[in-house]
């Protein structure tokens, strides 16, 4: 199948080229026929399997030729963070390359007025994160009278993060009459919800669904929590100048991390959400243009980022959630390229490699490394069932009855910024770590003075079973399943 049977607009074959797609991926295939018959989708698909596109190309086809005599936002997207949102935004402006349209972005962080700005000078299309454009509605910045299609982008990271009701406040906004595109990987029971009210007679695309990329090799490296950084640093060695991402639990083990890694003559950067908008910018721009060899980041303040040639993820700590490590190695293998997932395991963690196993429906080879096996007994501890909470955890990191342990639960926010309302009902643990700037938060989540009166609460004071034969093997190389053969971590190529 190639872009041409689409009968897509010739700019947008152009530049299609100009990207360097030559065959549309399975979800281009199934979805773009639809959405440019004008039906409301529902798209179960995970980050990097070509799904902005797959939006993106049928939308601006309208645009341009059925082209509106005014200029007021004819397409509206909502992602959950400013990465995502910066993202779209530009293979938005990648697209529409050689057309007479426009485009703007809106996140919080940033200053209102430019925003302001584009939007009086009139954009056919908008990207958003739900919070900062619920201000600009409020302040009658923006109307949507001529809003003729909604994406809804990772619909379910903007429930885990509590935006859920920033959404409906905002789709009270938009006309009934509109196509509504909803996209999700995952389809809890809030998501289904959300997709019976606000999608009409659907079609329901599915793309790999809550299954990880099949370009990705994984690995699981049993290690003592005094081995993991120099662990890292033997892999580094070897992964030569490859894009690496390493995924910590919290902001400030990323920071610490990324710090050691450039003590130790690597190029890396951290993204977490302790940083200005600036700041992200930059280790962005520096991670996607090769400066920075190695990204360290926190589950949130990665959400969703696409930065294609990324060859290995390094999940330092374990993700809380079996979905949580789908997500994560979708930062790999994407758009059909080859990745590598690297898990690094203490006994603890061994209840959630079953419950990743069990997701992926395949055990996971376990790696030993020579000079880095875990110490003696480590895991021939039982390891507890893992909760679908954030789970509490013993030795390092370890919480402490409302001291420094329950800050690390709360990801590290200081104590003024945790949200206020509760977890939405349904909503995963993990979204009580949240690493975004205050102003992208969901309005609830905001302290008082952000939020209009109207929405201010009245009173504002408010393992023994742990294949212990497949660890016990303990080869330099330890594999199950039928995996490939290593790539890059064997190639004995030298450090960047
Ligand atoms: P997405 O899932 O939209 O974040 O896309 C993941 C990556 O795949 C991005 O880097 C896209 O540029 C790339 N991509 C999307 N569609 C194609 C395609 N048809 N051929 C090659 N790369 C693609």
């Amino acid at each position: 199948m190639s872009f041409d049977s689409f009968c897509l607009h010739d700019s947008l074959i152009a530049n299609i080229k100009r990207a360097g797609y030559e065959t549309p991926t399975p979800i281009q295939a199934e979805a773009v026929p639809h959405v440019m018959e004008g039906h409301d989708l529902m798209g179960l698909a995970q980050t990097g399997t070509g799904k902005t596109a797959a939006f993106l190309l049928p939308i601006l086809h309208r645009l341009i030729t059925n082209p509106a005599r005014t200029r007021s936002p004819r397409t509206l997207i909502l992602a959950p963070t400013r990465e995502l949102a910066e993202q779209i935004f530009r293979s938005t402006l990648d697209f529409m390359r050689g057309t007479r349209l426009r485009a703007t972005v809106i996140y919080g962080g940033v200053g209102m007025f430019p925003q302001v700005r584009a939007l009086r000078q009139g954009v056919d299309v908008i990207v958003a994160c739900p919070g900062r454009l619920l201000d600009h509605l409020n302040q009658g910045n923006v109307r949507f009278d001529g809003l003729e299609t909604l994406v809804l982008d990772e619909a379910d990271h903007m429930f885990d993060m509590g935006f859920l009701p920033d959404i409906k406040r905002i789709l009270a906004a938009l006309p009934a009459k509109r196509q509504t595109l909803l996209f999700s990987a995952t389809m809890p029971p809030a998501i289904s919800g959300l997709a019976a009210e606000t999608l009409t007679d659907p079609v329901t695309v599915r793309i790999g669904h809550l299954a990880p990329l099949s370009t990705v090799e994984h690995a699981i490296y049993p290690v003592s929590h005094n081995q993991k950084a120099p662990l890292l640093l033997h892999l580094l060695g070897e992964a030569g100048k490859e894009s690496v991402i390493v995924f910590t639990r919290t902001k400030h083990r990323a920071k610490n991390l990324a710090q050691q890694l450039c003590r130790s003559g690597h190029k890396a950067t951290c993204l977490q959400g302790n940083l200005s908008q600036r700041q992200r910018q930059i280790a962005m721009d520096g991670f996607r243009r090769g400066s920075f060899q190695i990204l360290v980041a926190t589950d949130i303040a990665a959400r969703g980022i696409d930065v294609s040639q990324v060859a290995h993820v390094v999940n330092f700590d374990i993700p809380d959630t079996a979905e949580a490590y789908t997500h994560r190695i979708g930062r790999t293998g994407r758009a059909e390229r080859d990745g590598q997932a690297h898990t690094f395991v203490t006994g603890e963690d061994m209840g959630m490699v079953r419950a990743i196993e069990s997701h992926m429906k395949k055990p996971l080879p376990r790696r030993n490394v020579e000079g880095f096996e875990p110490e003696p007994g480590e895991f021939r501890r039982s390891a507890p069932a893992p909760r679908s909470a954030a789970r509490p955890r013993q030795g390092y990191g370890a919480p402490r009855q409302g001291g420094y342990g329950d800050r690390q639960r709360q990801g590290d926010r200081p104590y003024g910024d945790r949200p206020r309302g509760p977890r939405p009902e349904g909503a995963r643990a993990d979204s009580a770590r949240d690493d975004r700037p205050r102003s992208d938060r969901p309005r609830s989540d905001r302290p008082a003075a952000d939020r209009p009166r109207s929405d201010r609460p009245r009173t504002e004071r408010q393992p023994s079973d742990e294949r212990r034969s497949t660890f016990g093997l303990g080869g330099a190389d330890n594999r199950s399943g039928n995996q490939r053969p290593r790539r890059a971590y064997n190639d004995g190529a030298s450090a960047a």
